[in-house]
């Protein structure tokens, strides 16, 4: 054969060959080291990704505490587009009765995962894209990331095998992309587990020199926030009413006591915390600051604000002052304008704890 033939051949196969389109992929990215390893995977087996990031109102960016400030800068790395998606009273509706409950704290992390999974599906659609990537380990996370609950989150969004997790892909089912070959199956990874070692050698391989600590999960994991969430729920004036977001991000400040069905009481714990309360303060609250000495914000929240209330906030709020110990004082008691003083004597330390959430 000539080498006249073989170019013609070659020719042939070119025009007859169906022109093989860029395989594209939406990456859930969370600014933490797992979704942009799993990225950079991808990105070396020529995938096209575009991220999408997740916030909701107890976690900056997906599980990773802290790194959400960092998605835009791991996205500017690796030079692919981001889109933010904001999950806001949705995610709080979902809050109140999770389909699969919850973890060890408030976390409903199936559910989570699913409204996810949800805007990843939405965005791939959006895009025209073949499939998900994740930075899931299995088993790293004990109730969203082992084959039982990917199975579930994968039905009930109804991406079965159309979601890659290249970390841990060996150890899991075939997904449809590497069925088809686009993606080649012995280039994905074979980590599992707990451990932080099979990422960090990849990070160096991938020449990340300072690669960001673990995540330390989002604030419905943290026990004493979860405790904060729970006593939110319970007390809410209307069982079929979502907490504002308002209501959220006043549970993230202060020192929080639980005064009668209708009422609670929020005290700042320093100068930047009472900043943010009095940022937060909506038209029904009742502010309650001490009058003659230095001391904390303080917001009574609620309704049927019997002076009684008022009385046992004041003393809370003396406690937490520079008032001495054992003396009656005077506190300031703001409510629709008006300002009040009243006098009242620091609580004792027994009962604070009794009213403690
Ligand atoms: S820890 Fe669970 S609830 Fe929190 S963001 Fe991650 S998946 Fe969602």
């Amino acid at each position: 054969m000539s080498d006249n033939n073989v170019e013609q051949t070659s020719l042939e196969l070119t025009n007859n060959a169906e022109p093989r389109k860029k395989v594209k992929a939406v990456a859930l990215l969370s600014g933490g080291l797992d979704s942009s390893l799993a990225v950079r995977i991808m990105l070396e087996q020529g995938v096209e990704v575009e991220a999408v990031a997740i916030k909701t109102p107890f976690c900056d960016f997906d599980c990773g505490k802290g790194c959400g400030h960092r998605v835009k800068e791991v996205a500017s790395d690796l030079e692919i587009p981001l889109k933010t998606i904001y999950f806001g009273e949705e995610y709080l509706r979902m809050l109140k009765r999770p389909k699969f409950g919850f973890g060890s704290g408030m976390n409903p992390c199936i559910d989570c995962r699913s409204m996810m999974y949800n805007a990843a599906k939405e965005h791939m659609k959006k895009i025209d894209a073949d499939f998900i990537v994740t930075g899931e380990v299995l088993y790293q996370r004990p109730m969203s990331q082992n084959n039982r609950a990917l199975d579930i989150i994968e039905k009930e969004t109804d991406t079965q095998g159309k979601v890659l997790r290249p970390l841990s892909a060996k150890s899991l089912p075939m997904t449809d992309i590497e069925k088809d070959g686009s993606v080649k199956r012995e280039n994905l990874c074979n980590i599992v587990g707990r451990s932080r070692k099979g990422q960090l050698a990849l990070a160096r391989k991938f020449g990340i020199d300072d690669p960001p600590n673990a995540a330390g999960g989002c604030l419905l994991t943290d026990p004493q926030f979860s405790t904060r969430i729970r006593d939110l729920m319970q007390y809410l004036d209307d069982p079929g009413k979502v907490p504002s977001i308002n209501d959220v991000e006043l549970l993230k400040v202060g020192r929080h006591f639980r005064l009668s069905n209708t009422a609670k009481l929020i005290v700042g714990r320093d100068q930047n915390e009472n900043y943010i309360m009095s940022s937060l303060v909506i038209n029904d609250d009742i502010v309650i600051e001490a009058e003659e000495f230095p001391g904390p914000t303080s917001i009574l929240r609620g309704k049927n604000y019997e002076d009684s209330l008022v009385e046992k906030s004041s003393q809370i709020v003396l406690r937490y002052s520079d008032s001495p110990r054992g003396h009656e004082s005077k506190v300031r008691v703001k409510y629709h304008g008006q300002v009040n003083v009243i006098s009242a004597f620091p609580i004792g330390n027994g009962e604070l704890e009794s009213l403690r959430i």
